[in-house]
């Protein structure tokens, strides 16, 4: 087997070490002291395609393969895990779910923006009591007719007070138990969703990460 990389791999690891390099390093531990993570810094990274990297080109991604993907993490990880913590939730977290699931009108509307980094988004699985075992989480989502009413606390969500979009995982039928969970596009702003104030952490500190209340 050649585990070698190609000319196209060598040109992506070199174009990510060279904006981590020249970018990240300076006042990494200055933003992981102040706990903050510049826009600056995002649409940066969104310009040149870090946000969805996998992403086909047509939803605005920059259509490259998994090796391509872990070549980009590993150098912004090298300088600034915050940066490729945020990086990683929207690429395989959120833009993954809602190319892989969702419907072409949703793809338009969210997947196009979040693959550009003009839009940023979390992913809301994690609860007090639901981690590893993330089919024991307790949000329901309850089927209203014309929307559904959501009831939870979601915790340790990165990008969650900055978010644009939110990928809930919500129980829909408790008769169905994991197979009754199923995940709600919400946008910030919706009502009855409410960001707590940002989680204290040891380490990762830039990155913005925060509780949520449905
Ligand atoms: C920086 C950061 C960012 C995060 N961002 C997000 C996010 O964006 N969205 C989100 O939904 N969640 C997020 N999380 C939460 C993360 O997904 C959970 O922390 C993770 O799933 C582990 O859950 P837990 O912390 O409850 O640990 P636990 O599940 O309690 O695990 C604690 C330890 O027990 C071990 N363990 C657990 N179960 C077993 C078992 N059955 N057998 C043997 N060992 C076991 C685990 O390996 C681990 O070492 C984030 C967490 C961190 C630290």
């Amino acid at each position: 087997m050649d585990f070698s990389l190609t000319e196209e791999h060598l040109m992506i690891r070199d174009a990510a070490r060279d904006f981590a390099q020249t970018e990240l390093l300076p006042g990494v531990i200055e933003r992981d002291n102040a706990q903050k993570f510049p826009d600056s810094l995002v649409r940066k990274m969104g310009e040149l395609g870090f946000l969805g990297i996998m992403v086909d080109p047509k939803y605005g991604g920059s259509g490259m393969d998994a090796i391509s993907y872990v070549l980009i993490m590993e150098e912004l990880s090298k300088i600034d895990a915050s940066a490729s913590v945020m990086v990683s939730v929207n690429n395989s977290l959120v833009c993954y779910g809602l190319e892989a699931y969702a419907s072409e009108d949703q793809k338009q509307k969210y997947l196009t923006k979040l693959a550009t980094g003009e839009n940023i988004g979390a992913f809301c699985l994690s609860e007090p009591e639901a981690g590893s075992d993330a089919t024991s989480q307790r949000t329901t989502a309850i089927d209203k007719g014309d929307y559904y009413l959501i009831n939870g606390t979601k915790n340790w969500i990165t990008n969650g007070g900055r978010a644009d979009v939110y990928l809930v995982i919500a129980q829909t039928d408790k008769h169905k138990g994991s197979h009754g969970i199923n995940a709600f596009i919400v946008e910030k702003g919706t009502p009855g969703f409410d960001i707590g104030p940002k989680e204290d952490k040891l380490g990762i500190r830039g990155s913005d990460t925060h509780t949520l209340q449905f």
